[in-house]
């Protein structure tokens, strides 16, 4: 998935490790799924038993991988992590199941992708910690049980509507993240600084927070970025100007928005007038994915205000008109 700043290399992805809060109380906002989770788990602790499996749902970069390791942790089970695209066979779960050890969480990412064949065999292992195994083919094909050690199943998703019904009711328990609040990601911003020695006065952070798409990993990232900045023109601390001139190289707008973002935008508002507009008719003018349109650009821009959703397609709101500068009369004549 596209992120603002710069594609992922290993050092990122290690830096973004690094500043993964391992615990609920260093985990940043999202306070009502905090407390729901931390009940959870205490009640497992108290009765000595893995805690229920639990849905995340939400754009990327909200905090998803993170709450599954804080479960792992917080509950000192060990971790396992796979991912949808990764299970396109019923037996590369059973064989995935079937390792797991008491109690240990499995974390599978992007819980949609999953083949059809894997998700019925994964109803019956967080229902009743058994799968059934089918040898051979045909009329001479049989079933054999197979018990599962208890786990705990925490699944992650950008598009929990794609889930079948009969998976999401077995989750104990589902959350969907919210965008975050600027004032949280300046506490995201303020912990991360300190981690990385960045000096960064309120102003500065206050910036940062402001172009982040209230996203916790696009915060880290345009962090980094400000750090680079400061490393390479010998400065010991960021002011704003620092800040703007440091984003204003990746392409990041002032209120946070990506080149894709604004090219969604410069479609939807001037290309199309302001629709209403097909999904798929817009994906293919800016040259994206539907999928990625749908899970990463469009929930901001709606979150926003800037973007409305209708039966007839997707619309563009006169915030957007405002920060792209056209006059909203010239769609409404067109
Ligand atoms: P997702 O799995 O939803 O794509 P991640 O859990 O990988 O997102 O989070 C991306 C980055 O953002 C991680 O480096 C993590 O440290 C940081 N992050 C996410 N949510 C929070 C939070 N609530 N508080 C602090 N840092 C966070």
């Amino acid at each position: 998935v596209r992120e603002a700043g710069e594609p992922v290399d290993e050092t990122e992805l290690a830096i973004e490790g690094a500043l993964r809060p391992t615990s609920l109380a260093e985990f940043v906002g999202q306070q009502k799924v905090r407390g729901q989770m931390q009940l959870l788990l205490d009640a497992a602790r108290i009765q000595q038993r893995p805690a229920d499996h639990i849905l995340l749902s939400g754009p990327p970069g909200l905090g998803k991988t993170t709450l599954a390791m804080i479960v792992a942790h917080e509950s000192g089970r060990p971790l396992r992590l796979s991912s949808g695209p990764a299970i396109q066979h019923a037996g590369d779960l059973a064989a995935l199941l079937s390792s797991l050890t008491p109690g240990e969480v499995l974390f599978i990412d992007e819980i949609h992708r999953m083949a059809r064949s894997a998700e019925e065999m994964l109803y019956l292992a967080m229902e009743d910690f058994r799968i059934d195994i089918m040898v051979g083919k045909g009329a001479g094909a049989t079933s054999i049980p197979l018990d599962l050690a208890p786990f705990t199943l925490v699944g992650a998703t950008t598009r929990s509507g794609l889930l079948p019904n009969p998976l999401r009711d077995r989750f104990g328990f589902t959350a969907h993240l919210e965008f975050y609040e600027p004032e949280e990601l300046e506490r995201v911003i303020e912990r991360s600084a300190a981690m990385l020695g960045v000096s960064l006065p309120p102003a500065a952070r206050a910036e940062i927070a402001r172009r982040s798409r209230g996203t916790p990993r696009i915060a880290n990232r345009l962090l980094r970025r400000v750090r680079d900045y400061l490393v390479v023109h010998g400065r010991a601390g960021a002011d704003i100007e620092a800040v703007d001139a440091a984003l204003d190289l990746y392409d990041v707008d002032r209120i946070g928005l990506d080149r894709l973002d604004r090219a969604v935008l410069d479609a939807l508002v001037r290309r199309f007038r302001g629709g209403p507009v097909g999904l798929g008719t817009l994906a293919v003018a800016v040259g994206e994915e539907a999928d990625t349109i749908e899970s990463v650009v469009e929930p901001y821009l709606v979150r926003i205000g800037f973007m409305g959703r209708t039966p007839r397609g997707r619309i563009a709101m006169p915030e957007a008109y405002a920060h792209l500068g056209v006059p909203a009369a010239e769609s409404v004549l067109g």
